[in-house]
């Protein structure tokens, strides 16, 4: 999601005539989208501005802004914690960060006068209340492949915000309520990226599988996305994230089994595996239907990998309670984990209701017991690929040898990164079919055999 709104914001900027660089001595304007998920992730943007006070000194004139979550939660604290920055815009305003920085830039160069006006100006327009579903209309259309990581693969958001509210979270109160776009919108901006060159394409969105779209008397779910998307030509790969685990329909199954060019990767978090911690986080479901729910997948998908997201520590979370969380762990058998140590947010129900009274020290040795029991799930389920062929889409240079031959790395489509060694990097955004030669928890080694031309689904299982 951030990727994204990092993407549209360079876009914009890209328009007005501006460049973007990694020069950070030379630049005239430096931006930080921000999370605001975990309390570590806003220290870090904290600690970042302070480093900047130096460069702010040095160059009057540059813009330093701060937008996303954190700004959409924290406007007057940035401004007062770091005083030296310009501007802080939320998530639903960045339809007008680009020509706010132009106008900044040009008003600091005319002196500190017309800066102050400005500054009253723009604190009128942080209170501005974009409508979101505004914001995207206005925005997501007019990107541009240069301000993309890769012009081969994109990212739609399909909807956005959350009406989840599960009690650690802070998503629904910076991103707004849930609201779906509509398909046609969805498929155009589609074939604009395809044109662009992309061929893998991710849906977004906070809980993706609630998509639905009303029209005519008729919803469109995420499964009629996924068929409708599958036929247009030039796409090769269609990714989404993240699923909510009580909206995995069979048709949605049935889409990402039927459709050879939906991915088989499914992202759906489990947070938990104790009954009593899951309805203290509001999650809506239980361990056993949880297990159901793996259950469905791979009988479905039979090649499917799933990987979820857990949190430990969280607010009265016992060891018997973490126990079941080892349990579905193991049960889940997940291509990988994110685990996370519960980070109280102020301002979310469990803020409110429970005490985080799970010591730092018990969240970590929780936080490694787990992460050290996915690493051998990993490894095994890996393994098993020795041997294989798989197709993969070749993202990126990983390594450059002396003898300038690179070792290149990409994905298949249950999401295995896998790398392979190469005389030069001529494949990157194009898929290549490898035979699997060796095995880490997190990588593939292969030898490359072919490249994949035609459209062509090979047998991972
Ligand atoms: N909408 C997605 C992702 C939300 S944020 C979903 O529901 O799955 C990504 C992950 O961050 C969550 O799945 C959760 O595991 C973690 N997370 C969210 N709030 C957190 C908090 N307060 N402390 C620790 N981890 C948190
Ligand atoms: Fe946050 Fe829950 Fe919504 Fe995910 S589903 S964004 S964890 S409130």
């Amino acid at each position: 999601m951030n990727v994204l709104d990092s993407e549209i914001v360079a876009s914009g900027l890209l328009r007005l005539g501006m460049e973007l660089t990694d020069d950070q001595r030379h630049t005239d304007v430096i931006l930080f989208n921000t999370c605001s998920i975990r309390q570590h992730a806003e220290d870090k943007i904290y600690s970042a501005l302070g480093r900047l006070k130096r460069w702010k000194t040095l160059c009057p004139h540059g813009v330093l802004g701060v937008f996303g979550c954190m700004a959409q939660k924290d406007q007057k604290t940035i401004f007062r914690r770091a005083p030296h920055v310009d501007l802080v815009l939320g998530p639903g305003q960045l339809d007008l960060l680009p020509e706010t920085v132009l106008r900044l830039l040009t008003e600091k160069s005319r002196g500190a006068e017309t800066l102050q006006e400005l500054h009253v100006s723009l604190k009128r327009l942080e209170n501005r209340h974009v409508d979101v579903v505004e914001s995207f209309r206005l925005f997501d259309p007019q990107r541009i492949a240069e301000a993309r990581p890769s012009c081969f693969q994109a990212t739609v958001r399909i909807m956005f915000g959350c009406d989840k509210f599960c009690t650690y979270c802070i998503v629904p109160s910076v991103r707004g309520p849930e609201q779906s776009r509509s398909p046609d919108e969805i498929l155009d901006e589609v074939r604009r990226l395809v044109d662009q060159g992309a061929v893998e394409i991710t849906f977004i969105g906070q809980t993706v599988n609630s998509y639905r779209y009303k029209e005519n008397g008729k919803t469109a779910r995420l499964s009629d996305l996924l068929y409708r998307a599958s036929d247009i030509e030039g796409v090769r790969r269609i990714r989404f994230v993240t699923n909510y685990p009580t909206g995995m329909g069979d048709d949605l199954l049935a889409a990402v089994r039927d459709l050879p060019k939906v991915s088989e990767h499914l992202h759906v978090p489990a947070q938990s595996g104790s009954d009593a911690v899951l309805e203290r986080m509001k999650r809506n479901y239980t361990a056993a239907q949880y297990r159901e729910l793996v259950d469905r997948i791979y009988g479905t998908i039979p090649g499917a990998s799933i990987t979820s997201d857990f949190i430990v520590g969280f607010c009265g979370e016992t060891e018997d309670e973490f126990q079941q969380t080892v349990e579905l762990l193991r049960y889940g058998r997940f291509k990988n984990s994110f685990i996370f140590k519960y980070s109280e947010r102020p301002g979310t129900k469990s803020a409110e209701l429970f005490a985080d009274d799970i010591p730092d020290d018990v969240k970590k040795r929780r936080n490694n017991e787990l992460l050290e029991i996915q690493d051998d799930i990993s490894r095994e389920l890996n393994r098993g690929f020795i041997g294989r062929e798989v197709e993969i889409l070749v993202e990126s240079v990983s390594k450059r040898y002396s003898n300038g031959s690179v070792q290149l790395s990409g994905r298949t489509s249950c999401d295995r990164v896998t790398v392979f060694d190469a005389d030069n990097d001529s494949t990157v955004g194009q898929f290549v079919t490898l035979k699997i030669c060796d095995a880490a928890p997190f990588t593939l080694f292969g030898d490359a055999l072919r490249l994949t031309g035609d459209f062509q689904v090979v047998e991972e299982k």
